[in-house]
């Protein structure tokens, strides 16, 4: 169940960092256990550049990253999703650059789509000017991104990858230096595994994810996190086989080693276990399907 993650991470907030020719980042000084040091924006391209996830609305990061850009030519602003570390920011950095925004659709669009209320909490102000879908291919000047849709942490999360270099932009769909949470009703496990394994048939040479770290190869550790999430099922498994039938019972089971100011975003993920497992068929509930239900294995 262990997933070799890199918690190396050589940053400076308020700086823009060259990561390669093609690639700049700035680090927004929001770091909290969801977004380790913070929400990583990057510039891609040089002269006419595309900004990825421009991220949350502090002053200083917005001012850091025009700073970043001036003397060139902003051209499209992608939001990977719309919590709120990735894309408040969109607003302030449009008006001052007048370069339109890129996304699936706003907050819950992929669950809204299929008639599901969703309340979890997001970005809701949030509205790309132009949405996008899986397979369409952004042009820029010299740069191109393919959209690779992938819910699962979010309803409307999409990837992107720059098509020059083969390097794909993850959002938080595969981080390298934690797990990603899925919190119902916007966050989908079905979907997320699904999306998972639409990786595994791609040929990214790299992913740069927004929090942490560069992923140098890729496939390994998107098989690791499958496995991962596979070891979760096998232990909510396990609990209900021993008796143990709700949520707030599991996680301090299964999350031993995680401290407990984190358990509640653990009950989030483990409440989105048992829902897949639920659609598979193999659990049932008695009640609501809610995290207070109680929960039990079918046949
Ligand atoms: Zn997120």
């Amino acid at each position: 169940m262990s997933i070799a993650f890199n918690r190396d991470y050589p940053f400076q907030y308020a700086t823009v960092e060259t990561l390669t020719p093609w690639l700049r980042r700035v680090v927004a000084r929001n770091p909290s256990p969801f977004t380790f040091h913070g929400t990583g924006t990057f510039i891609v391209g040089r002269g006419k550049v595309a900004i990825i996830d421009p991220g949350p609305a502090i002053d200083e990061h917005v001012a850091v990253l025009l700073d970043a850009v001036r003397g060139e030519t902003v051209t499209h602003l992608l939001v990977t999703h719309t919590h709120r570390d990735h894309s408040p920011a969109c607003a302030a950095v449009k008006q001052a650059t007048g370069a339109p925004t890129y996304g699936y659709g706003p907050h819950g669009a992929g669950k809204l789509e299929r008639g599901v209320q969703v309340e979890e909490g997001g970005d809701m102000e949030f509205r790309p000017d132009v949405p996008v879908r899986h397979g369409d291919v952004i042009e820029g000047d010299g740069l191109s991104f393919e959209c690779v849709y992938t819910p699962g942490h979010t309803s409307n999360h999409i990837c992107f990858q720059y098509r020059e270099r083969r390097a794909l932009f993850p959002g938080d769909h595969v981080m390298g230096w934690n797990t990603t949470i899925i919190s119902p009703p916007d966050g989908d496990m079905g979907d997320y595994m699904a999306s998972l394994e639409l990786l595994l048939a791609r040929d990214d040479l790299e992913y740069w994810p927004t929090h942490g770290a560069r992923i140098a190869d890729p496939i390994p550790h998107v098989r690791e996190y499958i496995a991962h999430r596979h070891g979760r099922e096998h232990q909510v498994h396990a609990c209900l086989q021993a008796g143990v039938h709700t949520i707030c019972a599991m996680v301090p089971m299964m999350y031993c080693d995680l401290p407990e100011r984190m358990h509640p975003a653990a009950a989030r993920s483990v409440l989105a276990t048992l829902i897949h497992m639920v659609e598979k068929g193999d659990v049932g509930h008695d009640g609501e399907l809610r995290a207070d239900a109680d929960f039990f294995l079918n046949g």
